[in-house]
């Protein structure tokens, strides 16, 4: 058996490069595949808030970019038999293995949302995922604004990896990403719009036309054909998503939300209730007592509590 990586998926067809040779191959799946996976319905599960020993079930899945496989030429066709273990999983974009995501946030037309990064950043540390923030349009921007906004964002740093600034035109700051990109396999991220084709072009001149060239091919707006594309660069890889609409959390229970903001997890200890503590109308709480020093940026604070309603309502609906 040999090992592959899938770099592109057209409806059902895989393109895998040979670990060993580098070569490329386009390979099918024979049917889905069995793959094991957190147990979503355990009632063990539900219970539990650390996410390291849930009970595990096997499912049968398709391989999707992203993927390391097993393969092999059988008769004239290569085929996949097993997808090997994924450190991460992306729903929208299909991407799974990604090493960072870098989220590309305009910082103004649209204005900069921090609901949104709230809320991108909770489905990324769930999947523990490294993240970048990269800020586009900081030409379009008045200095002063630039300069709250910069002061707002001080408070990710001790989230986000790290956070650009860039003006994609004149190409002031995207230099600072090319090492970022280096070995890795990176997803692009960010709302229609905030100017991430301008950036994309300024990093790799001539890749928007060839994306747009695929998608014109295979039809907008039909969902009969899948594809995902892993572009080579860098030495790595780079997923260029199309605008997410709406991001749906994937947690069992509204006890999980907490965890995914690291920030809140470490002052949790000094809540009255602990590591129980929603942070919510709990008395004695350490985190609403950060909120109101200024240690926590109130708009945090405001969208944990709206994401909390949001899971406990989902809830409600089964
Ligand atoms: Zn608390």
């Amino acid at each position: 058996m040999k090992k592959g990586f899938i770099t592109k998926i057209i409806s059902n067809q895989y393109t895998l490069i040979d670990l060993e040779t580098k070569k490329s191959h386009i390979a099918v799946a024979r049917g889905k595949l069995r793959y094991q996976v957190v147990d979503e319905e355990s009632s063990f599960n539900i219970k539990q808030t650390k996410r390291s020993k849930l009970e595990q079930k096997i499912m049968t899945i398709t391989p999707k970019v992203g993927d390391y496989v097993n393969f092999d030429f059988v008769e004239d066709q290569v085929i996949i038999f097993d997808i090997l273990p994924r450190k991460n999983d992306l729903v929208r974009p299909d991407v799974s293995n990604i090493d960072q995501v870098l989220l590309v946030f305009s910082a103004v037309d649209p204005a900069f949302s921090f609901h949104l990064l709230d809320r991108l950043l909770v489905v990324i540390n769930q999947q523990e995922i490294p993240a970048l923030l990269v800020v586009s349009k900081i030409d379009l921007i008045e200095e002063e604004q630039l300069k709250q906004l910069k002061e707002d964002l001080k408070y990710y740093e001790k989230i986000i990896e790290n956070i650009v600034y860039v003006n994609s035109k004149q190409k002031i700051g995207v230099d600072v990403l090319f090492d970022v990109f280096k070995d890795k396999v990176s997803v692009l991220a960010g709302q229609t719009g905030v100017g991430k084709s301008t950036l994309v072009n300024a990093l790799i001149p001539g890749l928007e036309l060839k994306t747009q060239a695929i998608s014109k091919a295979l039809g907008r707006g039909k969902h009969t054909t899948r594809h995902t594309e892993l572009y080579p660069f860098r030495d790595g890889y780079l997923v260029d998503t199309p605008g997410f609409s709406k991001i749906d959390f994937l947690l069992f229970h509204e006890d999980e939300l907490k965890q995914f903001f690291p920030d809140f997890a470490q002052l949790s200890e000094s809540c009255r209730f602990g590591y129980s503590c929603l942070h919510e109308n709990e008395p004695n709480c350490a985190v609403k007592k950060a909120v109101q020093n200024k240690e926590i940026l109130p708009s945090r604070y405001e969208n944990y509590i709206i994401f909390l309603t949001e899971i406990k309502n989902q809830k409600e609906r089964y």
